[in-house]
C-alpha cells in the first residue's frame, strides 16, 4: 500500500448502497481529523488515510482497503476507535466491513509493466550460488516473542513468510539496535525455505551487499552482479541505512531495488531509522523504500521483556537441569534492564551460566552481584556532552557552536533541541546545564527549553526529531 496516498474521502458507488445523508464528505473529513489527533500522525497516515467510505447504510459502514491484510488490521486495532466516531458524529454504524478494493489497486501491488528483456541470454545463476549471508538457525518465528511493540513488524513479515502473492512492497522495518529486525527477517527466510524451497531467497546486510559490488568493479564484473541480484525472488537487506552517503553503491542499489519490484518481487529492507530520518539518502530511494508498508520495533515494554526472559529461561532450564531460579528474578531484570532484548539476553546467559558454575540457587542477591555491571549500565543517564553531540550531529552543526555565542536560527535551535533534552534526560539543574553551554546564565535555559516546549505542539517535524534524538540517546 502507499503509504500517504489522498483519495477522495467519500466515493459513494451507484446503487451500492448510498451514504447516509447526514455523513457528508466533510463529516468524514472531520473524522479522519479527530481520528488524526486521537491516534498520532505515524499511525493515521498509515491506517486511516488511505480508507475509503463507499457506503453506510442498515447500520454498515463500508470501507475500501487496499489489501485485505491492511483491512484485517484496521479492524481488529482501529475499528472501535472508527465506529465510535462515526457514531459520535451522527451516523448510526453497528458494524465496519473492509472490502479490497479490485478496481483500482493501489501503485504498490498494481500489475507491473512486463520485465526488460534480459539482453544476455545466459543461464541464470544457480541458487546455491547466491550470495546470501547465513542464517541464524536460532532466529525463528517460533522463538520470537510478540507484544504489543512489536506485534504490527510480526505480524507483516508472517505475511511475507506465507509466501503468498506480494502484497506490500517493500516491507521496511526499522527500529532501535536490538529489538530483533534481524531476527524478524531469518525468520522469513527460515519459513520460506520450508513453504517455498523453489524460491530463490537472498538475505544479506547492506555492507554485504556494498562489499560485493566493490568487488564486482574490481574483478569487472558488473553484469553478473546485476545478473545475480535480479535474479531473485525475494530480496532481503538489512541494516540499509549503511548505504546511506556511499553514492555508486546507493544508485546501484536503487536499480536493483526497482528492477525486482518491476518483476513483482517481494523485497524485505531494515534500518535504525524511518526512510525519512536516514540523512544523505538520495530523495527517489527514500520514496521507493515509503512506497510499500513501512512499521517499526517500538522499544520494549515491561511485558515484552518479562515474555522474552521467560521464553529463554525455559530453554535454559532444559540445558542446566537441577538449576534453581528464584521467583521474582525475571521480574527484577524486566524491569531493570531496559536498554534492548540483546543486552537482556547477555544477562540471562550469564547469570545462568555463574549461577552453574558455582552451583547456587539463582537469587536476587545473585543476580545482583553477577550482574552488577549491566545494571549500572542500564542505570546510566545520558549526559549533557552527549546530548550535545547527538544533536549537533543530527542538525549537521559542529558542535563548537552549540557552546559558541551564534544566534542564528539554524544553530540556535538546535542548541535551544540540545538545551530542552538536557533538562529532561539528565539529572542536572537549569545552572549545571547552563554551565555546559558556554556559561549561559539558567534563565537562558529555561527560555531554550520553554521554546522547544511550545514549538513541539505545532511542529510534528520538531516533534519528530526529538522522538528520534530521545531514542538514540536512551537506546
Ligand atoms: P536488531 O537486528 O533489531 O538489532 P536482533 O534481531 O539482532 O536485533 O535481536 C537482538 C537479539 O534479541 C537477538 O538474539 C534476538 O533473538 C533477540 N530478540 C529481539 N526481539 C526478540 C523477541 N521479540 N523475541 C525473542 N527474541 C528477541
Ligand atoms: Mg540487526
Amino acid at each position: 500500500m502507499r503509504v500517504g496516498r489522498i483519495r477522495a474521502p467519500i466515493r459513494p458507488k451507484n446503487g451500492v448502497g448510498q451514504v447516509d445523508k447526514r455523513m457528508t464528505n466533510e463529516t468524514w473529513g472531520e473524522i479522519r481529523e479527530q481520528l488524526q489527533k486521537r491516534l498520532g500522525k505515524n499511525n493515521y497516515v498509515t491506517w486511516i488515510e488511505p480508507l475509503t467510505l463507499s457506503a453506510l447504510d442498515e447500520g454498515i459502514a463500508r470501507f475500501e482497503v487496499p489489501t485485505s491484510f491492511f483491512g484485517d488490521w484496521v479492524s481488529r486495532n482501529y475499528g472501535d476507535h472508527i465506529r465510535n466516531h462515526l457514531n459520535a458524529n451522527g451516523a448510526i454504524v453497528e458494524r465496519l466491513e473492509f472490502a479490497v478494493n479490485l478496481s483500482q489497486p493501489p501503485a504498490a501491488i498494481a500489475p507491473k509493466p512486463a520485465p526488460r528483456a534480459r539482453p544476455a541470454a545466459k543461464p541464470r545463476p544457480r541458487k546455491e550460488d547466491l550470495p546470501g549471508a547465513p542464517l541464524d538457525a536460532r532466529f525463528t518465528f517460533d522463538s520470537f516473542v510478540v507484544g504489543k511493540p512489536n506485534e504490527l513488524a510480526h505480524a507483516a513479515a508472517r505475511r511475507v513468510a506465507e509466501g503468498g502473492p506480494v502484497t506490500f512492497n517493500p516491507l521496511f522495518l526499522y527500529g532501535g539496535v536490538g529489538l530483533g529486525k534481524t531476527h524478524l527477517m531469518h525468520a522469513i527466510a527460515h519459513e520460506l525455505q520450508e513453504r517455498r524451497p523453489e524460491l530463490r531467497m537472498l538475505y544479506l546486510s547492506a555492507e554485504q551487499f556494498m562489499y560485493r559490488f566493490v568487488q564486482a568493479l574490481r574483478d569487472r564484473s558488473v553484469m553478473d552482479f546485476k545478473e545475480m541480484f535480479r535474479s531473485v525472488d525475494v530480496l532481503m537487506v538489512d541494516d540499509v541505512q549503511f548505504i546511506a552517503g556511499k553514492d555508486s553503491t546507493q544508485e546501484e542499489f536503487f536499480h536493483t531495488f526497482n528492477a525486482l519490484v518491476d518483476q513483482n518481487k517481494q523485497i524485505v529492507i531494515s534500518a535504525d531509522r524511518a526512510p525519512g530520518e536516514i540523512k544523505d539518502l538520495e530523495e527517489r530511494i527514500r520514496s521507493r523504500l515509503q512506497c510499500g508498508l513501512v512499521v517499526d520495533l517500538h522499544p520494549t515494554d515491561y511485558e515484552l521483556r518479562l515474555g522474552i526472559l521467560q521464553h529463554k529461561a525455559e530453554f535454559y532450564r532444559e540445558q542446566y537441569k537441577g538449576l534453581v531460579l528464584a521467583p521474582g528474578v525475571l521480574e527484577f531484570l524486566a524491569h531493570r534492564i531496559t536498554t534492548n532484548v540483546r543486552v537482556l539476553e547477555g544477562a540471562l546467559t550469564r547469570l545462568f551460566a555463574f549461577a552453574s558454575l558455582v552451583g547456587r540457587e539463582i537469587t536476587l542477591d545473585l543476580t545482583q552481584d553477577c550482574l552488577a555491571d549491566i545494571l549500572r549500565a542500564s542505570d546510566r543517564k545520558a549526559t549533557v556532552e552527549e546530548i550535545q553531540r547527538k544533536v549537533a550531529e543530527h542538525y549537521n552543526i559542529r558542535l563548537s557552536d552549540m557552546i559558541g555565542p551564534k544566534r542564528l536560527r539554524n544553530i540556535a535551535r538546535p542548541r535551544q533541541v540540545a538545551m530542552y533534552l538536557s533538562k529532561q534526560l539528565t539529572p542536572r539543574s537549569l545552572p549545571e546545564i547552563g554551565r555546559r553551554f558556554g556559561g549561559r546564565d539558567h534563565t537562558t535555559i529555561m527560555h531554550g527549553v520553554r521554546k522547544i516546549e511550545e514549538l513541539m505542539a505545532t511542529d510534528s517535524q520538531l516533534a519528530d526529531d526529538l522522538q528520534l534524538l530521545k531514542r538514540l540517546l536512551q537506546g
